[in-house]
């Protein structure tokens, strides 16, 4: 969600202090914040991107008890549910840039004036979906250009063809997973070969309905109201365009790692913050959940999110608790 020009911009109260700052307002933040408030935790949620992840994707039919639903209404729910069951106040457009501890509480300050203090902090940063940066990638992201082939494979049941790109196991999973409701995949990779396991290798190379475009490129997505046709080029210098009715781009994730890895959080190789079971990270007294987090690096869905979000805001409280009773 970018900001309009002429939106007005509110911020916490300058000095205010609260028990929990929840930074990110995506499915692991606004659990984080619901159970944060049923613990009778004083919380705030700043957030750049309202609904993270979520924007990417249409429809979701994956997440328990909602059956299918527009991505947009299951954000407003999440919020919602933060916002006006449970009270907490929600702040967007508003980035965390640092904080420092000063005796039993964090100084936290961010864009647009944020300047608070908080006794615990929740970091549901989220990870990014790495773009191809090619033309018509934005134009048509959620009309045919998607990053999450489990989300919204059976989207294109009955189509005719799709794009994978990427070879690692997100892309080589996906084009399994597509090959079962298209009639035919191109998957397409930028080397000759696979870092996937050797499991999906052999299955897609086993798979007649999948094409493989070894040493390829995607460098252009077209269509009108939706995506119609990508071109390729090879190392050879060959180009096609191929008739598609949707591409996927799975070619990993990026940590939004500029800011906290300059606290002091450990993170992994990857840049994501390590954490324990219990959602701690390295530093007493924050937490972290979600996408952005080292756990469950492999299956990244709205429900193990939205799970790490309440564990963290239990430790939040257990946490807050063991100190008062010291
Ligand atoms: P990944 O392992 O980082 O693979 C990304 C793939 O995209 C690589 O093949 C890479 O090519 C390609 N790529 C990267 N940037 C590109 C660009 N700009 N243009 C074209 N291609 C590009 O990411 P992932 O597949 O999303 O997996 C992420 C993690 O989740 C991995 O640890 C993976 O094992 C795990 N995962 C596990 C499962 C499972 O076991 N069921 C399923 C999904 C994901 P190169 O190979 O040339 O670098």
């Amino acid at each position: 969600m970018s900001l309009r020009l002429g939106t007005k911009i509110s911020r916490p109260p300058k000095g205010e202090h609260y028990d929990t700052l929840i930074v990110g307002g995506g499915p692991a933040g606004f659990s984080a914040a619901i159970y944060a408030s049923r613990f009778l935790l004083k919380s705030v949620v700043v957030s750049e991107d309202i609904g993270g992840q979520l924007n990417l994707t249409d429809v979701v039919d994956d997440y328990p008890a909602t059956l299918s639903i527009k991505a947009s209404e299951l954000v407003s729910r999440f919020r919602d549910h933060a916002e006006k069951l449970f009270k907490v106040p929600v702040y967007e457009f508003i980035s965390v840039k640092k904080f420092d501890k000063i005796e039993d509480e964090f100084h936290v300050v961010g864009s647009n004036g944020l300047d608070v203090y908080s006794k615990t902090i929740i970091l549901a940063v989220g990870s990014k979906r790495r773009k191809l940066n090619v033309p018509g990638e934005d134009t048509f992201t959620g009309k045919g250009v998607s990053y999450c082939s489990i989300c919204d494979a059976p989207l294109y049941k009955g189509k005719d063809s799709v794009i994978v790109v990427g070879g690692g196991d997100a892309a080589l999973e996906g084009a399994l997973l597509l090959s079962g409701y298209v009639k035919k995949v191109y998957l397409v990779h930028r080397r000759d070969q696979f870092r996937a396991k050797p499991f999906y290798v052999n299955q897609v190379l086993n798979r007649k309905n999948i094409e493989i475009l070894y040493n390829s490129f995607v460098t252009q997505i077209k269509g009108d109201n939706f995506v119609k046709s990508a071109v390729v080029l090879n190392k050879d210098g060959k180009e096609k365009e191929i008739d598609i009715d949707g591409i996927f781009i799975e070619i990993g994730f990026e940590p939004p790692k500029d800011w906290y890895q300059s606290l002091g959080l450990e993170t992994d190789e990857a840049g994501y913050i390590k954490v324990d079971d219990w959602m701690r990270t390295n530093i007493p007294g924050v937490f972290a959940a979600g996408d952005a987090t080292s756990k469950w690096k492999g299956f990244r869905q709205i429900v193990t999110a939205a799970a790490s979000g309440s564990i963290a805001a239990y430790s939040a409280y257990t946490y807050l608790t063991e100190k008062s009773s010291r």
